[in-house]
């Protein structure tokens, strides 16, 4: 599946090839591939204005008012064709440009979608996704205020779209080779030093992989009909081993294969430097308690010797037991 790298790679190649194309038509060659979400039939779209990306989703905002949503999903791709050349097997949908070029949408699997809106229009999926992982608001504290509480394992909870837009499932195992963290851990249990390591490796790893054309693993193919190259800078994603030679450990987590290195992501020490902090922790709160108690103790009996002087009239700074 086309994660933020891979999508950003094919937005990369549309924005140089189709930037000011006007649409002459897209046609649908398999039906619920093009949701026309507007009330016009056939919308006159006029020129692509820009293209944008939002998560895993590409838009198109046309010159005529229109917002072109593409979601490619499992295997959806889109390619560039100039010259008149035959269909590829699993062509779904067509745009075809006043200029005679063609932008074809293929998808062996079927899931993805073409969706029509006008610009105003607002759009559900994007409107629910959480922060880009690469804009300044994808920070340390940003994650924290999402992980409070949350029980799930940190593998989990970057996978969540509504937390971060855009990761999936081969991004994810290498952030957390790179972050040494253990993909189990309930996001609730991780530390600040680890949740700033994240944020980090996050960066990192997907502007690695957008400077290699995204990860090639089964099917992904960039405009042009070319493999990306980041499948080649994999640490941990589909290895035998990890780059310090530790045998890599394959576990399933919500139906979905993880890759881990148990020696490089250990849990143990992970977890009994959480449990001591989050003991010292419970701690101080009883101390904090106890301390509360007491002062509240010493009110009172401050208050008491208060009232006891005024009842005898006569002025004492200690209290007064009864
Ligand atoms: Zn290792």
């Amino acid at each position: 599946m086309p994660e933020l790298p891979e999508v950003q790679t094919i937005v990369n190649g549309l924005t140089k090839k189709i930037i000011g194309k006007q649409i002459l038509f897209l046609k649908e060659f398999r039906r619920n591939t093009v949701i026309n979400h507007t009330e016009i039939n056939s919308p006159n779209f006029g020129k692509i204005v820009s293209i944008l990306r939002r998560g895993k989703y590409i838009v198109f905002v046309t010159s005529n008012g229109f917002k072109i949503v593409i979601h490619l999903r499992m295997t959806g791709k889109l390619i560039y064709v100039v010259t008149e050349t035959e269909l590829p097997a699993h062509t779904r949908a067509v745009f075809g440009f006043s200029d005679g070029s063609e932008l074809v949408f293929d998808d062996t699997r079927a899931f993805g979608k073409v969706e029509i809106y006008k610009e105003e229009e607002t759009v559900r999926a994007l409107e629910n996704l959480g922060i880009e992982p690469l804009s300044e608001n994808f920070n340390e504290n940003y994650l924290k205020n999402m992980f409070v509480g949350r029980k799930s394992p940190i593998k989990n909870l970057l996978l969540n779209q509504s937390i971060v837009a855009g990761l999936g499932n081969i991004y994810v195992c290498e952030i957390l080779y790179r972050a040494e963290i253990n993909p189990q851990v309930s996001g609730k249990n991780l530390l600040p030093q680890q949740i700033r390591k994240i944020v980090k490796q996050t960066k990192i790893v997907l502007k690695e992989a957008i400077l290699h054309n995204g990860t090639t693993i089964s099917d992904f193919r960039n405009i042009e009909d070319k493999t990306g190259e980041f499948q080649n800078f994999l640490r941990v994603y589909q290895k035998k081993e990890c780059p310090k030679g530790h045998q890599i450990r394959k576990i399933k987590q919500t139906g979905r294969s993880t890759y881990f290195c148990p020696k490089c992501q250990r849990i143990d020490s992970q977890q009994s430097a959480v449990s001591k902090s989050a003991i010292s922790n419970q701690q101080s709160a009883v101390s904090n308690q106890q301390s509360a108690v007491g002062n509240q103790q010493s009110e009172i009996s401050s208050r008491q010797s208060e009232v006891s002087s005024r009842r005898v009239g006569v002025s004492s700074g200690q209290p007064v037991k009864e």
